[in-house]
């Protein structure tokens, strides 16, 4: 069994869901995981907003442009009036339902139900299209077998248990469920962060013991760099779990962050495709070694430092660990870190908690926080063991003020803490560089 995730824009419009309809023809039996069709969940997030606001005239005029925009797609999509009409009902529920939520009081509960529409929408859709042309398949509800737990870990057990049952008493070819959206330890609607589609199909992939995890999307596999920001990139043909792993977390925003860790333990190979080019070779993610040299770079943005300097670090034992359990206690989990005799800096992704947790770093010294940095992460099989890969990274940024340099860390990654001013000019250097790429 394989499965088949579809990210936005390969739903993106009737065409698009046609030639995936072509796709999932395939042999082997297969679950297909897709996202809601571009755009809807950052419409349904401008919805909770409005929600929030208790702005009604505006969610009543977004949904009004939902509806348009749907209704387009399902006359462009199906040829049999009766199914226009009964699917148009069906969206129809959708719509009061999202417009319900105005009646009553908006908490996160809520938001989580309104953002699971997209992914419910768009799965109807493929079922009710493949129900059209005939093929052997059936949508199973993901809020039937998909859940997190308390920690906001997929729960392995619930997961596996319930999604086998369902293979056994559905033995379509080809099962449709939805990405992104789950249950929570309470049984309420909730999701696996923006663009966690990847992260379902990955969970799923080991769950059913799939022979291959294939990611579907609007580009031929990752590339070098980031092409939002970069002229020039080209693709990766295999990437080891690891290199995979620490580029889709610094910033490599073709897979979410956390899609690659399932499949690494269960050792699934993770194939990312372009569903707009599927002959295209796309990049093969597994176990097997490929080549010593750099491969990639990314970025993330957002990033804050953090600065802790200390009289009392010099010569003592302890004392990183009693930082340690102030972040800990924060739950606020640390990226990048760099020592020196009598001050300690540390990377967060996040703002939430900062006040409070920096009040509590007083404690040891002088603090000093710096918001809008930008952590650049360099990717490859053994850079470290390979002499002139530092050099040659530096000799790139010469002209860019690096803030934090993190090297050793693991051998497939060094990274570099920048000003998010500098993102692009460092990007540019690097793929001139490293990869003698515009
Ligand atoms: P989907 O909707 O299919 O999940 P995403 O938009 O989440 O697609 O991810 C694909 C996008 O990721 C590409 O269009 C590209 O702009 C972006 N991206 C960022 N970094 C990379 C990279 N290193 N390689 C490939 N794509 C990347
Ligand atoms: N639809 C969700 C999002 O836009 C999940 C996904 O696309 O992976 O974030
Ligand atoms: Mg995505």
């Amino acid at each position: 069994m394989i499965i088949q995730k579809f990210g936005g824009t390969s739903v993106g419009n009737a065409q698009r869901i046609k030639h995936v309809a072509e796709l999932v023809q395939s042999e082997p039996r297969k679950i297909v995981v897709l996202s809601a069709v571009a755009g809807t969940t950052n419409k349904l997030v401008e919805i909770t907003q409005a929600l929030y606001r208790e702005d009604k005239s505006t969610v009543g005029e977004l949904i009004e442009g939902l509806k348009t925009e749907y209704n387009v797609l399902i006359n462009d999509l199906y040829s049999d009036k009766e199914r226009i009409e009964h699917v148009a009902q069906m969206l129809e529920g959708h719509w009061n339902h999202i417009y319900a939520f105005t009646l009553d009081m908006f908490t996160p509960f809520e938001e989580r139900a309104v953002l699971a529409q997209g992914e419910l929408i768009s799965t109807s859709l493929f079922q009710f299209y493949l129900e059209e042309i005939g093929a052997d398949s059936i949508r199973i509800d993901a809020l039937s077998f998909m859940r997190i737990d308390q920690q906001l870990e997929p729960d392995e057990w619930y997961i596996k248990d319930n999604l086998n049952r369902l293979l056994s008493e559905n033995t379509a070819n080809i099962l449709i469920t939805q990405g992104f959206i789950c249950r929570n330890h309470f049984g309420e609607v909730d999701n696996l962060k923006r663009g966690g589609s990847d992260y379902t199909a990955s969970i799923i992939g080991v769950a059913v013991e799939a022979t291959e995890v294939q990611i579907w999307t609007d580009i031929d596999g990752m590339h070098n760099n980031d092409p939002r920001v970069v002229n020039v990139t080209k693709p990766i043909e295999r990437l080891s779990f690891d290199e995979a792993a620490e580029l889709a977390y610094f910033g490599a925003k073709i897979l979410h962050p956390s899609s690659v860790q399932p499949a690494r333990r269960a050792n699934i190979p993770v194939v990312l495709k372009s569903t707009m080019a599927s002959e295209k070779p796309g990049t093969i993610i597994s176990n097997a070694p490929s080549g010593n040299f750099i491969k990639a770079v990314a970025a993330k943005d957002g990033i804050t430092a953090i600065k802790i300097k200390s009289g009392r670090m010099l010569m003592a034992y302890g004392f990183l660990r009693k930082v340690f359990e102030v972040f800990e206690r924060h739950k606020v989990s640390i990226d990048m870190i760099t020592t020196s005799e009598v001050a300690v800096s540390l990377t967060i992704d996040s703002h939430e908690n900062l006040d409070p947790l920096v009040k509590e770093l007083r404690a040891f010294g002088v603090v000093e926080v710096e918001t809008n940095q930008c952590i650049v992460c360099i990717v490859g099989h053994l850079i470290q063991e390979e002499p002139g890969h530092a050099a040659l990274i530096f000799n790139c940024l010469a002209s860019i003020p690096l803030r934090m340099i993190s090297y050793g860390g693991s051998k497939n990654n060094v990274s570099l803490l920048i000003h998010e001013n500098d993102k692009e000019s460092a990007l540019r250097a690097l793929n001139f560089g490293l990869f003698n790429l515009d």
